[in-house]
């Protein structure tokens, strides 16, 4: 079981694969006032970078499952390396339909919202495996400015313009969905070209490495054609933020 292919190549390099940085996942952390033993539960949780640096810097507990080996066992080399290892478990899996045994104090997904089915689905499930009081953690992108076409939505990647909201009307749908929003982290431009170009230098180097892969013709062509792309659509029009809920 894993992600498509061509992600465990583009983002073989990231620790974070998310617009957020490790400034703003700190910043998130202390947003949170985490607590020494807060239980966090991480679905997608990538290679690791938020559970394992909150683990260092505020003593959290946590899980995290993914379904990418490449990520799944990054993850737990960066626990080694930041001698948490003790604190947080990785789990490689599918984490569709994931609760936890035991109730956590966070319940996260960080970009990875379809694990639910988008994002109210996805709400829903984390809610299964939340104490009462305890915070939902969702990482979702929206409008920084709305596409005036449809063509510039697949510019970013997205299937239309109404895949995503602008951020009022995103802050508006997690109250209607019957939740406060009580805090959130937001990305910004340097974040995105963090996640982004950062995929560039890794695409060259693995072609460097492997002309003849069965994917190299692919990633030429990303490679060749992203940059242009991105500068003009997801860097002008797409936002992220990382959005903390508490049942009303
Ligand atoms: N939250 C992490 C990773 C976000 S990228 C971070 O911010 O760095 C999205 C992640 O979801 C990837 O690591 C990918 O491997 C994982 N993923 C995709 N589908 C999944 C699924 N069904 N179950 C678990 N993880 C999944």
């Amino acid at each position: 079981m894993d992600i498509p292919r061509i992600f465990n190549i583009t983002e073989s390099a990231h620790r974070i694969h998310n617009p957020i940085t490790a400034e703003k996942l700190a910043t998130l952390g202390a947003a949170l006032r985490l607590e020494s033993g807060t239980r966090v539960l991480d679905l997608g949780s990538g290679s690791g970078e938020m559970l394992c640096t909150w683990a260092r810097d505020y003593g959290i507990i946590g899980t995290g499952i993914d379904m990418s080996q490449l990520f799944s066992e990054q993850a737990k080399r960066r626990a080694v390396e930041l001698g948490v290892a003790e604190q947080v478990k990785f789990i490689h899996d599918d984490a569709t339909g994931y609760v936890s045994d035991e109730k956590v104090d966070v319940a996260a997904c960080v970009g990875a919202t379809w694990i639910g089915g988008e994002v109210a689905g996805t709400i829903e499930l984390l809610a299964r495996s939340l104490r009462t009081g305890g915070l939902i953690l969702i990482g979702e992108p929206y409008w920084r400015q709305l596409p005036p076409t449809e063509e510039v939505a697949k510019g970013c990647l997205a299937g239309s313009i109404s895949d995503f909201l602008m951020l009022p009307e995103l802050l508006v749908s997690f109250g209607r969905l019957g939740y406060d929003v009580v805090e959130m982290v937001l990305a910004d431009q340097d974040g995105w070209d963090r996640y982004e170009a950062a995929k560039w230098l890794t695409m060259r180097r693995w072609l460097e490495a492997n002309p003849n892969d069965e994917l190299a013709k692919e990633v030429r062509a990303q490679l060749t054609s992203e940059p242009e792309r991105y500068a003009a659509y997801t860097r002008e029009y797409l936002g992220w933020g990382v959005f903390a809920l508490m049942p009303r």
